[in-house]
């Protein structure tokens, strides 16, 4: 019933069994051992630094793949399908890199991204902070022009990579008294004095991400650290951003729906109760034809979403509405596939299990779903 997305090609098919590859050789037989040291393995971004799959959507004078966002897409459904949901490597990919693609200087491009493409730089976004998530223009930490330096000082907490990363993209406020055009994109990598990852936060799932808390104590970074040319632009350098941030939320939703399907299709044929399979009673059927149905609206949706992104016209109230929907629909179909489980999907050890718990940040980060609907109601 699935049909191919639009946006496949040829090219695509060849890299999504690079990527498959990767995924089953490097990702499933460590999984365990990873959600234990709340981390993935430093060497695996090097590992898929040297197999080309790290900034795979940069071009390759910067050290990049060359590719577009739908090798990006691949990758990512590659990953949750072998079951990884720790591997930080969207963000990485598709925000971090995209921000020095998109903003740096040629200086800035070619210094920064070919460290990012090989692994030998982890990326991190910082925009959270303890008292400021949604209301961003709340943020307190100060980037402070001194000479031919910023003093950057404040705390963020919540960031992905944050455990590993080297490089991390700060939102400061460069001038307090303006608002929104006091706010600038600072860069910050992690040897600098004075900068230091917090502790790996414990979540409810994805449990081998390293999200963590980073501390700034007066870091002095050299005034070109700061993204693009003029102090003022990170509102908007955001605001262009992270419609790209919200469509991969829109790709991991919608995979953990197919996969939740699949994975509750095979167990309710083989689970047995009352002397016939648990997806022989109406009740199964029914709930399994209405998930699928809501999958396939979902995929659609998101195909859809990516192909209108390829082409440079995806607006952000589209992707406001792909985000909180898919993010939302999928925690209620996985919902209805756990209970299909009965007892085993509470068993951390079935999938099920895990691709509810993973799923359920989905719909708070990247701007919460209530924020998605406040950007889409200014537009209607
Ligand atoms: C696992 C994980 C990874 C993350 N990764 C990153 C990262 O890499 N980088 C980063 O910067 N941040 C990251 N975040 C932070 C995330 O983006 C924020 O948690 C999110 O934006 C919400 O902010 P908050 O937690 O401060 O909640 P609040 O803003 O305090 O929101 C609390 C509640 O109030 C609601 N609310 C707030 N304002 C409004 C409004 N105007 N109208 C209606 N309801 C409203 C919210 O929707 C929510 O339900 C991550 C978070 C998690 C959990």
């Amino acid at each position: 019933m699935a049909q191919r997305p639009v946006w496949m090609d040829e090219d695509l098919d060849a890299f999504r069994d690079l990527a498959r590859t990767f995924c089953a050789k490097e990702l499933t037989p460590n999984i365990e051992r990873w959600i234990e040291n709340k981390q993935v393995d430093r060497e695996l971004w090097r590992k898929a630094g040297e197999v080309g799959l790290l900034c795979l959507s940069i071009p390759e004078e910067y050290g990049g793949g060359g590719g577009t966002f739908a090798h990006e897409v691949v990758l990512l459904e590659e990953q949750a399908r072998a079951g990884d949901s720790g591997w930080g490597v969207s963000l990485h990919n598709g925000i971090v890199a995209h921000y020095v693609l998109a903003y740096g200087t040629e200086e800035q491009k070619h210094a920064w991204l070919p460290k990012l493409a090989s692994g030998e730089w982890v990326g991190a976004i910082a925009m959270t902070e303890p008292g400021a998530g949604s209301d961003l223009q709340a943020i307190k930490t100060r980037a402070v022009r001194d000479g031919d330096e910023y003093v950057v000082t404040g705390t963020k907490t919540f960031i992905t990579n944050g455990g590993q990363c080297d490089f991390v993209v700060v939102v400061a406020k460069t001038d307090p008294t303006k608002g929104a055009e006091g706010t600038s994109l600072v860069i910050v990598e992690a040897d600098r004095p004075g900068f230091r990852h917090g502790r790996v936060l414990d979540k409810i799932g994805q449990k081998s991400q390293d999200t963590a808390e980073l501390f700034f104590d007066d870091v002095r970074v050299p005034a070109t650290n700061l993204l693009g040319t003029a102090e003022g632009q990170g509102f908007i350098q955001l605001m262009n951003q992270l419609p790209q941030e919200r469509l991969i939320i829109g790709v991991s939703s919608v995979v953990a729906m197919e996969l939740a399907l699949a994975e509750t299709l095979r167990y309710t044929k083989e689970r047995q109760a009352f002397g016939r399979p648990v997806y022989h009673f109406q009740n199964t059927k029914f709930t399994l034809a209405e998930v699928a149905t809501e999958t396939h609206i979902a995929r659609l949706f998101l195909d859809d979403c990516v192909a209108k992104h390829l082409r440079g016209e995806l607006d952000i109230p589209t992707v406001a509405m792909l985000k909180w929907w898919t993010s939302d629909r999928a925690m209620k179909a996985i919902d209805e596939c756990l209970q299909l489980h009965g007892g085993y999907g509470y068993m951390t050890e079935y999938p099920i299990a895990r691709i509810y718990t993973d799923q359920r940040v989905q719909r708070i980060y990247g701007g919460t779903n209530e924020i998605m609907k406040e950007i889409i109601s200014r537009s209607l």
